[in-house]
């Protein structure tokens, strides 16, 4: 699951090798992939990309003209570029940009779910456009005080997620980032002390951080299918907490798991079952 750090270097690593190509043809293969229908899809053709950026998990790839495509992964999705073009067996593709130089760029899509999606915006709708203005401020590398913006009735766990309140910070970021902060997912966020605030901060500069710098160093292209993400707490329930070496538990959710190590983050308390996790939101 692609969340800040994975999409961060996805962005740089493409950007840096597409950035001054220019695009022969687009198309939507994908089931409602492409979000909009003005300006059409050819309106790319025989522009430049002029960059890649990201904003949370969203990639921002910049067209010459005042165009921008924004390519949100969901939960599955991952953007890759190609020498060649793309199979038509290839089941996974959602969204293609064929380039002149024969390159080709790629969102693909594993699972049966089709949920990621791209819209080609003009300047002024990209203001406009609520999946970004609805964002909270980024996670990293610089969030704005946390006494303020988490400042909710609302466990951590959640709170952390809510891309409104803060934005990049998914499902396995976060296990990680509380595990380092050494605080419960199940704390609220207006009853953190200065001290669990300043832990929390960099815990998420921090941790955000090295897991980009590791990618810088072990990412290149291609982009592979799956991300070799540096988590050390997340989906390790049963191993050996790094820190203090008890056990790492979890609480199962419908489709997920959240991990926590209880001598660091719960003063032993284990939260196994997830009706109790409910009682305590
Ligand atoms: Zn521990």
């Amino acid at each position: 699951m692609p969340e800040l750090p994975e999409v961060e270097i996805t962005a740089r690593r493409i950007g840096e090798a597409v950035t001054g190509a220019v695009i022969e043809s687009a198309m939507a293969p994908g089931i409602n992939a492409l979000k909009t229908y003005d300006p059409p899809l050819t309106a790319v053709e025989g522009r430049a990309i002029t960059g890649v950026g990201r904003r949370g998990k969203l990639f921002l790839i910049s067209l010459e003209g005042d165009l921008t495509l924004v390519v949100h992964l969901m939960s599955a999705g991952r953007l890759q570029l190609f020498d060649s073009r793309a199979s038509l067996r290839d089941r996974t593709s959602r969204f293609l940009l064929r380039l002149t130089d024969g390159r080709e760029l790629r969102l693909r899509e594993f699972g049966t779910r089709q949920r990621a999606w791209v819209k080609l915006l003009r300047s002024p709708e990209l203001g406009a456009e609520e999946t970004l203005t609805e964002l909270g401020p980024e996670a990293w590398p610089d969030p704005p005080p946390l006494e303020q913006l988490l400042d909710e009735p609302r466990p951590l766990y959640a709170l952390l997620r809510d891309q409104h309140v803060v934005a990049g910070i998914g499902r396995s970021w976060v296990d990680e980032i509380l595990h380092a902060a050494r605080i419960s997912p199940f704390k609220r966020g207006s009853d953190l002390d200065p001290d669990e605030l300043a832990r929390l901060h960099d815990a998420i500069v921090g941790r955000l951080g090295d897991a980009i710098a590791h990618y810088q160093t072990a990412i290149n292209l291609p982009i592979p299918d799956k991300l070799p993400m540096p988590l050390t707490v997340h989906r390790r329930n049963g191993e050996p907490c790094p820190r203090c070496g008890d056990r790492l538990e979890a609480v199962f959710y419908e489709d997920y798991v959240m991990c926590y190590c209880p001598t660091c983050q719960t003063e032993g308390k284990l939260l196994k079952d997830r009706r109790l996790s409910r009682l305590l939101k």
